[in-house]
């Protein structure tokens, strides 16, 4: 770019669609939702400490999910929590995304074989990326964090498309 020829014209050109630009400018400011659930969580905000400083890739916690459109799930899922963390997901803008973090949110982790515990966070929302790991290393979530953002970049991921939203999970169906 900005190479001039001997006319004075600009001599090289990039093409793109308007989708490429608007996929690249959303794969430079991912907000994550500020939602910590369990001890992951701990891990989670070391991912935005000064030594990992998430910070740097564009990617700032929002507060609120009507300005999020990431979700990081950083914890045990209990079947109470189910219903509010599927009406945040609700409440965030599309397009939007979830990282799955560590062995609890991916399939309920040791509390698996318990009455009170999700097991896994795809039984409520869907998961585009999934961590493994108890708990999973800071360096891995900006991983994640990276992998996601390469795929929004390029178009990878399926929010062009309709999105699967489990309905079915009976702890949604409760009062
Ligand atoms: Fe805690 Fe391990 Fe479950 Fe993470 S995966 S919430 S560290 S028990």
């Amino acid at each position: 770019m900005g190479l001039l020829g001997s006319d004075e014209r600009p001599r090289d050109i990039i093409l793109g669609t308007l989708d490429d630009l608007i996929n690249m400018a959303r794969s430079r400011s991912m907000w994550p939702l500020t939602f910590g659930i369990a001890c992951c969580a701990i891990e989670m905000m070391a991912t935005w400490d000064p030594k990992i400083d998430a910070d740097r890739f564009g990617m700032f916690f929002r507060n609120t999910p009507r300005q999020a459109d990431v979700m990081i799930v950083s914890g045990t899922v209990n079947k109470k929590l189910a219903k509010r963390l599927r009406r945040l997901y609700d409440q965030m803008a599309e397009p939007k995304w979830v990282i799955s973090m560590g062995a609890c949110a991916n399939q309920g982790g040791p509390f698996r074989q318990g009455y009170s515990v999700v097991e896994g966070v795809d039984k409520i929302v869907p998961v585009d990326v999934y961590i493994p790991g108890c708990p999973p290393r800071p360096e891995a979530l900006l991983q994640a964090l990276l992998l996601l953002r390469d795929k929004i970049a390029d178009r990878e991921l399926r929010y062009k498309k309709p999105r699967a939203i489990p309905t079915d999970y009976d702890v949604l169906a409760e009062p």
